[in-house]
C-alpha cells in the first residue's frame, strides 16, 4: 500500500520484495531500526556503498556499521571471541555494535570499513529488517538515515525530509522503539565503549565481569560517532543551562515547567531511556516551530543520560 507520500511505503510481503529487488540491484533503501532510521545498501557492493556516502555527503574516512540477521553470518567476515559471544546472547538483536578485526577473507566493501582492519557489525531487532536480512544472501551497510552532521530520523517522514525523492523506497516502520544511535564497542583489545547508548557501561561491565578502563575516553579513535559536529538541528544549542533566556526553546526532563511556552520536556517522568528515545523527534520539532537558538538543562549523567549528554554535546558543536 502506498501512503500519500509516493516513495513511503507501509511494509507488507510485496514491499519485501520490492525492497529486497531494489538492494539486489545495488540501489539504496530507508529502513527502520530500533535505534535510528537506517539508510541500507548491499555491503559487498562498492557501488551501493559509494551511494550511501554521496547521498549522506558522508566523509569517506567514516566508516559504516554493518547489519546482519544472526551471529552465523558474520563468521565468514571477522574474528569472533569471547566477549562477543557473550555480549551476543545477552543483548542481540538489540542496539549494541561490535567493532571486530577483519578476516582476509571477508567480502565486505573496503569502503565501507574506511579501508580499516575492522569492521563494525550489529544485529538489529526491530522485525522488519529482520525480516529483510533473513532473505537476502549479504549484510546491509547502514548508517543513520540522515545527511551527514544532521540530527538522526526516527520516523519515515524525518527520512523523507532528509532526502525526498532521492530514496526509490523509505519503509514505514513507525517511531523508532530506541531513538538513539547503538553503543558501539571495539572488542578488537580490552574493550572500549566508542559511543555511548542505552546498554551502558555498567550493563556491559557486568556481562563480561570487567572494568573499562577509565582512560581510553582520551585515546583518539577513528570513528564518526566520535568526530566533533555531529546530531545538529542546525541551530545553535546551549547545554548545561540553569536559567531560560525568555525566547529560545528550553529542553528539560521532568515536569517542572509542563504548562509554560517555549519548554519542551524529554520525558516528564524523569525515565532517561524514554528521554533518549524523545531527543531527535524534540529537535526537530523545535527546528520546525521556527525557534532560533536552543538551550538545554544539565541531564543526570547516568544510564541513558551518558548517551544523550554524548549527543547533545556534538549537537552543540555549531
Ligand atoms: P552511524 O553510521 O552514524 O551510526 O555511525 C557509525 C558508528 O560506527 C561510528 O560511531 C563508529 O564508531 C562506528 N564504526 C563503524 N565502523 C567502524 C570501524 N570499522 N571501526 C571503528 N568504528 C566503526
Ligand atoms: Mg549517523
Amino acid at each position: 500500500m502506498k501512503n500519500s507520500y509516493s516513495n513511503i511505503f507501509t511494509f507488507n510481503k510485496k514491499i519485501l520484495n520490492k525492497t529486497i529487488k531494489t538492494l539486489k540491484k545495488g540501489s539504496v533503501a530507508g529502513l527502520p531500526t530500533e535505534t535510528v532510521y537506517g539508510l541500507g545498501g548491499n555491503a559487498y557492493s562498492d557501488k551501493a556503498v559509494k551511494k550511501i556516502f554521496r547521498l549522506k555527503g558522508r566523509p569517506k574516512i567514516n566508516p559504516l556499521i554493518i547489519h546482519y540477521h544472526n551471529i552465523k553470518d558474520v563468521e565468514k567476515d571477522v574474528k569472533i571471541n569471547k566477549h562477543v559471544k557473550k555480549l551476543y546472547k545477552h543483548f542481540c538483536p538489540g542496539p549494541i555494535t561490535f567493532v571486530l578485526k577483519r578476516k582476509n577473507s571477508s567480502k565486505i566493501s573496503k569502503l565501507a570499513c574506511a579501508n580499516l582492519k575492522t569492521i563494525a557489525i550489529r544485529f538489529p531487532k526491530n522485525k522488519i529488517v529482520r525480516s529483510i536480512l533473513k532473505k537476502i544472501k549479504f549484510p546491509l551497510a547502514m548508517p543513520s538515515a540522515n545527511k551527514s552532521t544532521n540530527v538522526s530520523p526516527v520516523n519515515s517522514l524525518d527520512v523523507f525530509e532528509e532526502f525526498n525523492k532521492k530514496l526509490k523506497i523509505i519503509v514505514d516502520g513507525g517511531k523508532c522503539k530506541i531513538g538513539i544511535e547503538s553503543t558501539v564497542l571495539d572488542l578488537t583489545s580490552n574493550p572500549k565503549i566508542l559511543r555511548p547508548g542505552v546498554i551502558d557501561e555498567k550493563k556491559i561491565e557486568r556481562t563480561l565481569k570487567i572494568k573499562f578502563n577509565k582512560n581510553y575516553r582520551k585515546r583518539k579513535i577513528l570513528s564518526p560517532g566520535m568526530m566533533a559536529k555531529h546530531y545538529s538541528p542546525g541551530i545553535p544549542i546551549l547545554i548545561n543551562q540553569k536559567k531560560h533566556d525568555g525566547t529560545s526553546a528550553f529542553i528539560y526532563i521532568g515536569n517542572k515547567y509542563k504548562y509554560k511556552k517555549n519548554f519542551f520536556s524529554l520525558n516528564k517522568k524523569n525515565n532517561l531511556n524514554l528521554a533518549a528515545s524523545n531527543l531527535y523527534k524534540v529537535l526537530r520539532t523545535i527546528k520546525k516551530k521556527g525557534y532560533k537558538k536552543i538551550q538545554i538543562h544539565k541531564i543526570p549523567h547516568y544510564g541513558a543520560g551518558i548517551a544523550i549528554n554524548d549527543r547533545i554535546k556534538r549537537a552543540s558543536k555549531f
